[in-house]
């Protein structure tokens, strides 16, 4: 019998478990290297105060057949379904989102809602040239006003920069529909049909949560990977490829040379190109541009430990007013009970998205636990119960942000990683994509597919 292939997965988060989780049923020997001591990836699941937390929410959504069929694989029925229930603060209102037509109109004013659609049928009749940046994109199909209202403050926070300075693609794939009355239509659907379900049951957009949080899925597939023989090397950075001529050999870790047969990335693009030898001229030159075009945000995350339930019912609420520099809570009390289990606590996540630049990235985490006390209960969110505990978790680099003209610099690096024999390039980094878990899955499945045609398994 001859040896089975050896295949190196780089990073066990949902892109590079799921190509592990697939390859490793084909009988070869499959070795996931992640650099950090868990998995899971920025969809990993921590456990804190005897509670289970995710990294901010994180909600798995799919219309695709094959990744709902591997959902029910991989965790039995071990999930739930968990109300979609998030919240829009702003001037110390909550907004229910998606939008409702009389909740918007409540509490913003029959005033400021004729004037919203007003200045919408205005940019209608006038509509620009041309829609190249995020600003641009969103003025375009929800007017100024709503626009000022409703995208400019949270957004801001959360990319750091004014909207102009985006690329339009940051509407995201689903946007072509998109609209002010879309969206008017969408909410005025979505009460009728609620007002005919009756008061009793309200149609919300469940989602489906594994019962021991977003990082479960994760644990289950490295789980899997050992039981058909492959390993899961913890605390293993890949520091190079290494390659001869233009096929991929085997990678380094700080053990030394790996010889590998097939090798599946999900590390970021751009310090991937840059390991390999004997880069051309012009893709040297594309990585120092990649330095100021493919930039990405940080995420500082502060759970705090409030000493009460009850707090809110939204499973996260998105921080519109500009008066607390927090940008998005999350309630895990409001997810599934098995993450709270007995404990009498909530715990909430309060996000600060910045740049490693900003102050906020270095301050110690005694200070930032101070701040998100102090926005907390600025908020009335807290209801003036205590708060016993704070811990903090610093995400760096883990929003990509699509600069205007990031795809020229983009595309030639992900070409000449495609020069490559034997090498698959995935993953939200690998890619440098702002995209979600689902995506993510796509992406595994669809390299391990490759790996097997290219080494007949
Ligand atoms: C705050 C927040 C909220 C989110 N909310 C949602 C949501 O609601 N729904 C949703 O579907 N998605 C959500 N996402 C996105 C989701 O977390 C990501 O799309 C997904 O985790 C990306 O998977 P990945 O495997 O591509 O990358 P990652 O999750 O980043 O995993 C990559 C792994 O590779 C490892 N690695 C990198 N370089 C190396 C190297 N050289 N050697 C070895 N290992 C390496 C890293 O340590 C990491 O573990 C959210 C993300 C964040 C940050």
């Amino acid at each position: 019998m001859s040896t089975p292939p050896r295949i190196a997965v780089v990073g066990a988060g949902p892109a590079g478990l799921t190509a592990a989780y697939a390859l490793s049923q084909t009988g070869a020997r499959v070795e996931v290297h992640e650099a950090g001591p868990t998995v899971g990836g920025l969809s990993r699941t921590l456990e804190l105060w005897n509670q289970r937390v995710d990294l901010g929410p994180h909600r798995f959504h799919t219309q695709d057949a094959r990744i709902q069929a591997l959902w029910r694989e991989v965790l039995g029925n071990d999930w739930g379904l968990v109300r979609a229930h998030p919240g829009v603060f702003r001037d110390g209102h909550i907004l229910h989102y998606p939008l409702r037509v009389t909740d918007v109109v409540r509490k913003v004013g029959v005033l400021e809602s004729a004037r919203c659609v007003l200045s919408f049928a205005r940019q209608q009749a006038r509509p620009r040239e041309e829609v190249r940046t995020f600003e641009a994109w969103l003025v375009r199909h929800f007017g100024p006003r709503v626009y000022a209202q409703f995208f400019r403050d949270y957004n801001e926070k959360f990319f750091g920069v004014p909207l102009r300075e985006l690329d339009a693609d940051l509407a995201g794939p689903a946007s072509k529909d998109a609209s002010l009355v879309t969206t008017v239509l969408n909410a005025l659907r979505a009460q009728w049909d609620n007002a005919k379900a009756g008061a009793v049951k309200e149609v919300t957009q469940d989602f489906p949560y594994p019962v021991g949080g977003t990082g479960m899925v994760y644990e289950r597939m490295a789980e899997a990977v050992r039981a058909h023989g492959g390993v899961v090397h913890l605390n293993s950075r890949v520091e190079a490829l290494e390659v001869q001529g233009r096929k991929v050999m085997g990678l380094r870790t700080a053990r030394g040379h790996e010889p590998y047969d097939y090798v599946v990335s999900s590390a970021p693009l751009a310090p991937l190109v840059a390991q390999l030898p004997e880069l051309p001229g012009e893709v040297r030159e594309h990585l120092r541009r990649a330095k100021d075009v493919l930039s990405f945000r940080s995420n500082v995350l502060v759970y705090l430990e409030v000493q009460a339930t009850g707090l809110f019912p939204h499973s996260w609420l998105e921080m519109h007013t500009p008066s607390v520099r927090v940008g998005r809570i999350t309630n895990f009390r409001n997810w599934v009970p098995q993450l709270h289990g007995a404990e009498p606590a909530t715990v909430l996540c309060l996000e600060y998205w910045c740049s490693h630049e900003e102050p906020l990235w270095a301050l110690p985490d005694a200070e930032l636990v101070a701040l998100a006390k102090r926005e907390l209960a600025a908020t009335g969110l807290s209801r003036g119960a205590r708060v016993e505990r704070g811990h903090v978790v610093r995400l760096p680099r883990c929003f990509p942000v699509y600069r205007p003209g990031y795809q020229e610099v983009l595309r030639p690096l992900r070409e000449h990683l495609r020069g490559f024999e034997r090498l698959g390039n995935i993953g939200r980094g690998g890619q440098f994509s702002y995209n979600s878990q689902d995506a993510n899955w796509r992406m595994g499945l669809e390299a391990a597919d490759e790996a097997r045609a290219v080494l007949g398994l």
